[in-house]
């Protein structure tokens, strides 16, 4: 009887969530308790925790089957785990969520019915409140404009990596071996019928967060460079623009210096056009580094991860 179900697996990240893995795991089961027909499995992804979480999914998984984790060789980051947990999952369809209760569990219910009308990405948008830091939620509305401005994608406001995703997509994601990954722009880009529910984040029960500023930054860096050349172009246009700026400003000074009596005292034009030219220099070079960075990552061909311990194995 219970080949005839349909297999959803559910993919969790975990970097040091020790205290909150019991409870996650507690609350996907009651929310399939209420939908019978389908069967589950959970796949933790292990991203290197060094507090006890690894010793807490050996015994989850002990006491059931349904419950496996994959654990890396060392943290990966989150973006890494979720994909290797897609790369693993056996589902006819895969959830990703995290393992700190942000993303509520109960979400699953409608997010299958969506998939069971015929959408092959059903995405989340977190409609934040006052469990989101005011530093947050501006940071992440105005990078979400920064990035429809400058790539060739766009994605929604507070869209995070709460989704379920249809086989025939995780099939196409696992043979992507992009090494940066910026799964949110990568699900839009695919295409697919796509269908967005807003949720209302919980608030994190244990722990805390594993985004730090930092963190943040290169998650946004990757997200623009991902996904358009569009800052090489502009790079192209502030070196142009510079130049007119420049090459006005030296026929001025030639003119000046051999037609007219104007006296003009050379040390603030001078270290003012050094400062300027030098910093624009700098920034273009920066920005053509950043693309250099990913060839040179992406070249050398490494895996993207890489897996010590799983159940799921076969
Ligand atoms: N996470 C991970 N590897 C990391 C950082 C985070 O697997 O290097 C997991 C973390 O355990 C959680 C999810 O990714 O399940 C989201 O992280 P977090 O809640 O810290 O991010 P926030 O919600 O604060 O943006
Ligand atoms: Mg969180």
């Amino acid at each position: 009887m219970s080949q005839s179900r349909t297999l959803v697996s559910i993919v969790i990240p975990v970097y040091n969530e020790e205290k909150g893995l019991t409870k996650i795991t507690k609350r996907i089961f009651e929310v399939f308790d209420k939908i019978p027909k389908y069967d589950f499995e959970i796949v933790f992804v292990d991203d290197g925790s060094y507090d006890d979480s690894l010793n807490e999914l050996i015994a989850l998984n002990k006491e059931n089957p349904k419950i496996n984790y994959l654990s890396f060789s060392r943290n990966f980051g989150h973006q890494l785990a979720v994909k290797a947990g897609l790369d693993n999952a056996n589902g006819m369809c895969v959830i990703s969520m995290d393992a700190d209760l942000q993303h509520p569990p109960e979400l699953i219910v409608e997010m299958l019915q969506k998939w069971e009308e015929g959408y092959d990405i059903v995405y989340t948008r977190r409609k934040d409140d006052k469990g989101t830091s005011f530093f947050k939620r501006k940071t992440s509305a105005a990078y979400y404009r920064f990035l429809n401005f400058l790539s060739d994608i766009e994605i929604e406001q507070g869209a995070a990596d709460f989704r379920l995703l249809d086989r025939k997509v995780v099939d196409i994601l696992r043979n992507l071996s992009e090494n940066n990954l910026f799964l949110r722009g990568l699900v839009k880009w695919m295409g697919f019928s796509q269908y967005g529910i807003d949720y209302a984040p919980g608030t994190r029960e244990f722990g805390k967060t594993k985004y730090n500023v930092r963190k943040m930054i290169s998650l946004a860096i990757t997200g623009i460079t991902s996904f358009s050349t569009r800052p090489l172009r502009i790079a192209s246009w502030i070196g142009l623009t510079a130049s007119a700026i420049g090459f006005t400003y030296a026929i001025f000074a030639f003119i000046a210096f051999f037609f007219t009596d104007l006296n003009l005292t050379g040390w603030t034009s001078l270290i003012m056009a050094v400062i300027f030219f030098g910093g624009i220099q700098l920034l273009t070079l920066g920005i053509i580094g950043e693309y250099i960075g990913k060839l040179f990552m992406q070249v050398k061909g490494r895996p993207n991860y890489i897996i010590k311990k799983s159940t799921l194995d076969d």
